[in-house]
């Protein structure tokens, strides 16, 4: 060891503060570049205490494997779209969780190795579970991230895949992983057993995972983010490393107050979205007979005149603003508005786009300011005293079918826009949202639809507003 055991200690407690720190900058817009630059600076200093006390000082290995990462970091970082972002952090959690279920391979082949080196008769049980546990839940978060990834990235269907039987099915699996995991540790010489448990988790994450579809994929984005962080602080067991049990406990925690809060905002229970609920597979209904002829078509000339008279207008942004990067066209017309006297605020729903604080996150790049940006719970009251409210490429947060019951997304709460005098809903076509359900907002008296990209109708609206 190159460092004294305090020396390393008080290193891995400065990174953890930090980490806290870090966190903590992260819940809000304001103080999240700061927090991220705290969990930077902890994390580097966790990797360079790590590496020196376990005398990995092998340079060339150690910055080409740090060069090669960073450069596909970089790739990843600078080409990605913000719109693939949920799909991207969902990969990089089953990267966590295949990381640990290789990390604990490799400390069971030495452990293994050494103590039968000694002939020693068995593993530590507290390594030997730690193991086992890390395999479980990394192989679970791997395969589990994989099929969310390929959901979100419309590799396969993004529904819910449910079939007969499927809670046995789930159950087995899962006695079948305790039983092996069991033997794993009656026997952690044999890594042929060890592989087979990675294998027979590997499925279980794949069976609790494609049932799980439509709305409710942001819930499990969020399960699996602290599914990863578990597995890595089982790792930390697994090579006595203080400062990984505590950042994969930090990512876990973190990870399952998000689950929480997404839950919440969905109305749902975690175990009614993980073994059922809102995978009833959507009915198909033909959007001929639910919109035909009644819904009511606008141009930008009308909505600017509309805009001119209002004293109050809320815009609720969803997914389709981020397709059609149009949060500066917006922006412009906010300004517009606010010029000529009219308060405008944004309701922001907690699951709007795809992935938490999405919409926050294109406004902030705008500069729009935080006090304009509520809440669900702060602007569903103001509705009724809004004159315009204007949905740009936002559906199934603001489909008030979910106020009745029995249909997919019945319980969720929406912004409550059909309470304003007039709505203006900025899409395409009447194509559903993420969910896969017709909107009956948009056949409502005081719903008119502007069909469009979402920037370009924006940009309209902006002209035709400064001519009105
Ligand atoms: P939705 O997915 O319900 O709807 C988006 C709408 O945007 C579509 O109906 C589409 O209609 C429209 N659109 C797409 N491209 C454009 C464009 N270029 N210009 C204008 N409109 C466009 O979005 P919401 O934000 O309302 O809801 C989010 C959904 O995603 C929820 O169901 C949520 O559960 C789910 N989800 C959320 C995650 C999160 O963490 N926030 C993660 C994963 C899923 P059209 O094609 O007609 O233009």
């Amino acid at each position: 060891m190159f460092m004294t055991f305090d020396f390393v200690n008080l290193a891995y407690l400065i990174a953890a503060v930090l980490f806290i720190l870090g966190l903590k900058g992260l819940t809000h817009p304001r103080s999240a570049v700061r927090g991220n630059l705290y969990g930077a600076v902890a994390m580097l200093i966790a990797v360079v205490v790590t590496l020196v006390d376990q005398e990995l000082l092998n340079l060339p290995v150690l910055i080409g494997g740090m060069a090669g990462g960073a450069a596909i970091g970089a790739v990843f970082a600078l080409t990605i779209k913000m719109t693939a972002m949920p799909q991207l952090v969902g990969l990089f959690n089953g990267f966590g969780g295949g990381a640990s279920v290789l990390v604990a391979a490799a400390a069971l082949i030495q452990a293994v190795g050494i103590i039968s080196g000694a002939g020693a008769g068995g593993l530590d049980l507290q390594i030997s579970i730690s193991t086992v546990l890390s395999a479980i839940i990394g192989a679970v978060t791997f395969t589990g991230s994989v099929v969310a990834f390929a959901k979100l990235q419309g590799l396969v269907t993004e529904q819910p895949v449910r079939y007969r039987g499927e809670q046995i099915v789930k159950i087995l699996v899962g006695g079948l992983t305790v039983a092996v995991a069991v033997l794993v540790i009656l026997d952690p010489a044999d890594m042929s057993l060890f592989w087979v448990l990675a294998g027979i988790a590997g499925l279980l994450g794949l069976l609790l995972v494609v049932p799980i579809g439509g709305a409710d994929m942001p819930i499990v984005i969020a399960l699996l983010n602290s599914y990863s962080g578990l597995a890595a602080a089982a790792t930390g067991f697994v090579l006595s490393n203080t400062i990984l049990i505590i950042s994969g406990s930090l990512v876990g925690a973190s990870g399952i107050i998000l689950t929480q809060i997404m839950c919440k905002a969905m109305n749902r229970s975690l175990a009614n979205v993980l073994f059922g609920g809102m995978g009833a597979i959507p009915e198909k209904a033909s959007t001929d007979d639910i919109y035909a002829g009644k819904t009511k078509s606008t141009n930008a000339d009308e909505v600017a005149m509309i805009l001119k008279i209002a004293r109050r207008v809320v815009f609720v942004p969803g997914y389709g603003m981020a397709v059609a990067r149009a949060q500066s066209a917006v922006r412009q017309l906010t300004e517009a508005m606010e010029a000529d006297g009219i308060t405008v605020e944004f309701g922001i729903h907690p699951v709007a786009g795809r992935m938490p604080g999405h919409m926050n996150v294109l406004l902030a790049e705008e500069a729009i300011s935080y006090d304009k940006l509520k809440e669900m719970d702060q602007i569903n009251p103001t509705f009724k005293n809004t004159d315009v409210t204007i949905v740009i490429g936002a559906n199934d947060v603001v489909n008030p079918s979910a106020r009745e019951a029995g249909g997919p997304i019945s319980g969720m709460p929406i912004l409550d826009v059909d309470q304003s005098r007039t709505v203006v809903v900025i899409k395409r076509s009447l194509s559903p949202g993420f969910a896969g359900i017709p909107n009956p907002l948009f056949t409502f008296d005081n719903t008119l639809m502007l069909f469009g990209d979402g920037k370009k109708a924006v940009d309209d609206l902006v002209q035709a507003y400064k001519e009105a």
